[in-house]
Parts: C-alpha cells; sequence; structure tokens
C-alpha cells in the first residue's frame, strides 16, 4: 500500500492548525512505521487489546489516541501511555480514567463525545448532559483528567448538507461550552474532534481541530472494526 503517498496528498488538504490523527486500527505495524518515517507521530486506535500490543512493539513517542468506544474496566490497559482518549461519554468513566491516571502519576486528556448523528448506533452524551456533567461538584473532584475538547461523529450519509448541520452544530456547542465555564484546572476547551476520511474537508471548514483518518491512509480494512 503506499501509505506514504496516501499521507502526503493528505497532509496537502490539511491546515497547520489541524491535527492529523492517523487512525491504523486492524493495520499492521510496518504500515504504521511507515506513515512514523514520514514524521506522523499521531495514531489512532478504537481496540484497547490492539492499541496495547501495538504500543509496546512500536516506537515509544508516539501519541496514541483511542478513539473507540472505552469500558471502565479496561481503562487500566491503557492509562499508562494514552496520549488522548476521544469518546468519552459518562461521568463514571471519566472517574475511572481519573484514578488509573491517579495511580500513573499523570494527567490523562479526554474529549467529550457528544451526540450529533441522527443514528441509534453512535455513542455520547447530548447537550444538556454535557452540561450537567460540567457542572456537577464530582467533576471538579477529578484532578488526573483534563477534558481538553468534544468529539463527534456525523450520520453516515451520503447528504453533505446533513453533515455539515451536525459538524456546525458541535462547532456551536463547542464555542458555547468556552464562553460559559471558560478555562478550569481539568477543563481546557481546544480540541474539536470531528471528520473522517469521507468527510474531513467538510469537518475542517466547520471548524474541526483534530481530524481521525484511517482507509484514505492506509486503504479500506477488510473487515469491519
Ligand atoms: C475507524 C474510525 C475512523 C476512521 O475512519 P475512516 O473512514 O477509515 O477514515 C475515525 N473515527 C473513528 C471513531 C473510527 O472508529
Amino acid at each position: 500500500m503506499p501509505v506514504k503517498e496516501n499521507l502526503a496528498n493528505i497532509r496537502k488538504t490539511i491546515p497547520d492548525n489541524v491535527t492529523l490523527v492517523a487512525v491504523s486500527k486492524t493495520k499492521p505495524d510496518d504500515m504504521i512505521l511507515e506513515a512514523y518515517e514520514e514524521g506522523q507521530l499521531h495514531f489512532g486506535e478504537n481496540y484497547v487489546q490492539e492499541l496495547t500490543d501495538k504500543s509496546e512493539r512500536l516506537p515509544k513517542n508516539i501519541h496514541w489516541h483511542f478513539i473507540g468506544h472505552l469500558q471502565s474496566n479496561k481503562v487500566k490497559y491503557i492509562a499508562p501511555f494514552v496520549y488522548l482518549i476521544h469518546g468519552v461519554d459518562s461521568l463514571k468513566l471519566l472517574t475511572e480514567i481519573n484514578k488509573q491516571a491517579q495511580k500513573n502519576n499523570r494527567i490523562i486528556n479526554c474529549l467529550l463525545q457528544v451526540y450529533i448523528a441522527k443514528e441509534e448506533s453512535k455513542f455520547g452524551l447530548d447537550e444538556k448532559e454535557i452540561e450537567n456533567l460540567l457542572i456537577s461538584e464530582e467533576f471538579y473532584k477529578l484532578s488526573n483528567i483534563c477534558v481538553v475538547g468534544l468529539m463527534g461523529m456525523a450520520t453516515n450519509t451520503n447528504n453533505q448538507a446533513v453533515i455539515e448541520n451536525e459538524f456546525k452544530g458541535l462547532a456551536k456547542f463547542f464555542q458555547y461550552l468556552k464562553a460559559s465555564f471558560g478555562t478550569k484546572p481539568n477543563l481546557k476547551l481546544e480540541q474539536i474532534s470531528m471528520g473522517m476520511s469521507g468527510d474531513y474537508q467538510l469537518a475542517i471548514a466547520c471548524g474541526s481541530t483534530m481530524v481521525r483518518i484511517g482507509s484514505s491512509i492506509f486503504g479500506e480494512r477488510n473487515y469491519l472494526k
């Protein structure tokens, strides 16, 4: 696979202030190394076991993003090294991440996943739930996590207007939260993680600061994960 060429082509379309997370789930180490040798440091995985195994084998300065649905009982495996957890969707999960971060004597950066799609299958919190979480006293006791932004996944559709509407809604909500909550020791709203291979350019136009791109770099995945 022409990982090097794909990566170069994608990079041309991404502004400097947007972080490219290369989504390497299901892909072998040699492909990751090919991108790494081109200077790619941010990689995203969505299975704990796969992420942990890869992090042990691959260069230690890689920034590993967890982009899947994280179960509380698995936080401990990634807590020692994970760079950013994208899909946090409950106070319970945030509390467990905080506990494991404390054990590892570090602060773990997290993104709250906002439910923006019109599909039942997508995980996330709605806007009211996020506000309630950020207002809660329990949240401010969590001193070993930092919520650095929001993450969202648009509806899986070819209808650009629907996707654009969802991305704009997320960006607007982000600005609203920033204005209402300001900055706290464990809340620094800086990142909007939205956009994948099929919709990342639209996401950037709508205000994304972090895109998660897999198949356009590494090719189609052979099986669904
Ligand atoms: C797999 C995945 C991606 C990348 O999808 P592509 O369409 O291959 O770019 C992005 N975000 C999440 C949460 C994913 O699970």
